[in-house]
């Protein structure tokens, strides 16, 4: 019988302290989901999805005006495969730029 020990499968990674992995939609860059701000399509509207907990499709972008610019640019349409309107996506630009100035890690 051959050992099957060599064979484990899990790649000593950086994401088994990290969790789960997502992409932003501005940068499109992968990074921690922790890191990024969950947004979710509500009707015509945007909502920041603070708790990750709101059911339905969601965007991820970093809080990172940049980012949030590259988001508005196309990469929530693409993300919710629907227009956004922009007053909907300046909104939550808004909201996710003044939720992370509060914590002041806003670049
Ligand atoms: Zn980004």
């Amino acid at each position: 019988m051959t050992s099957a020990l060599s064979h484990r499968g899990s790649a000593p990674g950086a994401d088994r302290l990290a969790g789960p992995i997502r992409t932003c939609v501005g940068c499109r860059q992968s990074d921690m989901q922790s890191a990024l701000v969950r947004v979710t399509a509500e009707g015509h509207g945007l909502c920041a999805d603070t708790s990750h907990r709101k059911p339905g499709r969601g965007a991820y972008v970093h809080a990172r005006s940049s980012c949030l610019a590259g988001a508005e640019r196309g990469g929530f349409s693409r993300s919710f495969r629907t227009s956004i309107a922009r007053d909907a996506v300046a909104g939550i630009r808004k909201h996710i730029q003044v939720m992370v100035k509060s914590e002041g890690s806003y670049e």
